[in-house]
């Protein structure tokens, strides 16, 4: 083992600033572990995808001190109606649920990761945008993790590579790390 192979720049990399890659890093920070966290798009999605935030997992971001800054953004919901040709058929209730927090949380994707980046910020961390990772290479006391500038990846730009014990893979369903480490998962496009 050599001292070089252990001078780690950092514990954690996080792959990816959607909201899992961002929800580890405030957890990991409320935890007092090192991390990085590097996202490859230059600014956040202006618009939503996931909406919804229910009650299992508002207990999870509660734990780590997460789940009442992001219900300030959020409407709470406790039922659901469905329409059929513009007629209410129906409605079910959403807050039927043993827990401390029944309702769901409705706000969207955009609004949850400008939620949870401010997090980061307020945890002394900051989301390392227009950064890719492009590879990373595994040995016995931890792994080497190659940076690039996302925008100047066609120009050659001079990788940066980084030490750290762990690595989390947060880039999406097709994303780096999934290859990198063999995962034989296949999308499929519909
Ligand atoms: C059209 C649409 C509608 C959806 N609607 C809903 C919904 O209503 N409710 C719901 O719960 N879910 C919905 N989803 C799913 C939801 O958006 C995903 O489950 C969620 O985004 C997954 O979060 P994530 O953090 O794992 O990945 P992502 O949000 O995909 O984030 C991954 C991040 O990693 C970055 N990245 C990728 N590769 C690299 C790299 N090499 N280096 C650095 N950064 C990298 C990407 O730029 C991206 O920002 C929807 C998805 C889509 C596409």
């Amino acid at each position: 083992m050599s001292q070089d192979s252990l001078n780690f720049d950092t514990d954690v990399i996080i792959v990816g600033a959607g909201p899992i890659g961002m929800t580890t890093a405030c957890a990991l920070q409320h935890h007092g572990v090192r991390c990085r966290i590097f996202e490859e798009r230059k600014e956040p999605k202006e618009y939503s995808r996931a909406n919804n935030v229910w009650a299992r997992t508002q207990e999870l971001l509660a734990s780590i001190g997460l789940r009442d800054v992001l219900a300030e953004q959020a409407y709470q919901i406790e039922k659901q109606t469905v329409f059929l040709d513009g007629q209410p058929l129906d409605q079910v209730k959403l807050d039927e649920v043993d827990s401390p927090y029944p309702k769901v949380l409705y706000s969207g994707q955009d609004v949850i990761e400008k939620t949870l980046s401010e997090q980061i910020a307020r945890r002394g961390g900051s989301v390392e945008r227009d950064r890719k990772v492009v590879s990373i290479e595994q040995d016995d006391e931890g792994i080497y993790v190659t940076v690039v500038t996302a925008s100047d990846e066609q120009a050659n730009a001079k990788p940066q590579r980084l030490r750290c014990r762990y690595v989390v893979g947060a880039d999406g369903y097709e994303g780096t790390i999934r290859k990198a480490v063999g995962l034989d998962f296949e999308t499929e496009k519909i």
